[in-house]
């Protein structure tokens, strides 16, 4: 491979659809320079995808693209910040322009939305894979982190949950019955619309708070270790989507799938009693929807409950969480 091969792949990501005022040198020098703004800080997340292990050869570049940036968003979301710039390690087997417009396409769409000006990168030759950091600002001391949850918060998600993990066994070979059901959920698994907005309105109002890349139960752990606090989740009160519903075999099975489904990127986070009235009314103005789930209290465990009755379910993330509990005894 000639060294012109991979200036024409640098040259794709010259060509950038986002110009921010607060980039004073963006690609092109040996470094980016850009300004903080006065009273903020910087937030500051890095995600690596690798072909085969994150996503699959056959999903195409434009998703892939989409996916990266998302991820990397919804930890901006989960900490209250405004994303900012992004850099980008991109590691390919071979300098595959198609692939490459591909990619430009999926990354420039999500980015010009939320206003990210990639300013920077490297481009080498390997396994396929991709790292991407993503920077964001939020005002001093303000960012929502996961150890301020206090018994009697309640605990609150935003959207539907389960359709990601629905969606993904439709790509992993689950035959299809109804076109637009599947579709529906395959976007929801490839397509997820990180939090943003309502990450930053949660600012002042929740007292932590975290996106779901692992799953509910999984990543409400993190909440839970970190504020040295227990719940108990009401499984009656998941929010569940009309498609995910429509594809399961019983209520069940869906509350499960809403319980373990990695890759959502919603927020989970807690609300003071006092603060729940703001919330509802905040939140109306992102046009976000949160559901109550349950509630944080001072057991150091989580109960899943219905209708007012413990719950004995065997789930994965639910084993991990007894390893965590086990460590911190
Ligand atoms: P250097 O040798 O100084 O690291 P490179 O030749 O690797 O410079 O890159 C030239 C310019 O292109 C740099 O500004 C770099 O940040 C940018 N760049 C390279 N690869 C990418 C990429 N995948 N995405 C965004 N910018 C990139
Ligand atoms: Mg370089």
């Amino acid at each position: 491979m000639t060294r012109n091969e991979f200036d024409l792949i640098r040259d794709y990501f010259a060509r950038q659809p986002v110009s921010r005022r607060d980039v004073a040198l963006g690609i092109g020098d040996d470094c980016a320079i850009t300004q903080v703004p006065e009273g903020c800080q910087l937030a500051i997340t890095t995600d690596t995808m690798v072909e085969g292990t994150h996503f699959l050869a056959t999903a195409s570049a434009s998703d892939v693209a989409h996916k990266a940036l998302a991820s990397n968003l919804s930890d901006l979301a989960a900490m209250g910040a405004m994303p900012a710039w992004c850099s980008l390690a991109l590691t390919l087997p071979e300098p595959d322009e198609a692939w490459v417009a591909g990619f430009c396409q999926g990354f420039s769409a999500l980015a010009e939305y939320f206003q990210v000006q990639l300013i920077g990168g490297d481009t080498t030759r390997g396994p396929k894979s991709i790292t991407m950091t993503l920077h964001g600002h939020v005002p001093h001391g303000k960012a929502l982190t996961r150890d301020g949850a206090k018994p009697g918060d309640w605990l609150y998600v935003t959207g539907t949950l389960g359709d990601s993990q629905a969606g993904l066994n439709y790509v992993l070979g689950k035959p299809v019955t109804d076109e637009a059901r599947a579709a529906t959920l395959i976007n929801r698994h490839y397509r997820a619309q990180p939090r943003v907005a309502a990450g930053q309105a949660l600012r002042g109002i929740a007292s932590a708070a975290i996106d779901i890349s692992d799953g509910l139960v999984a990543d409400i752990q993190h909440i839970l270790k970190a504020s040295g606090v227990g719940a108990s989740i009401d499984v009656t009160q998941l929010p569940l989507s009309e498609a995910l519903l429509a594809d399961v075999d019983s209520y069940e099975t869906a509350q499960k799938l809403a319980l373990t489904s990695g890759e959502e990127y919603e927020l989970c986070f807690t609300v003071p009693e006092m603060y729940r009235g703001t919330l509802e009314t905040t939140l109306k103005h992102t046009g976000v929807t949160a559901a109550c789930i349950g509630q944080i209290n001072g057991s150091q465990s989580l109960q899943l409950m219905a209708d007012g009755n413990p719950l004995d379910w065997t789930l994965s993330g639910w084993d991990h969480f007894k390893e965590l509990d086990s460590d911190r005894s």
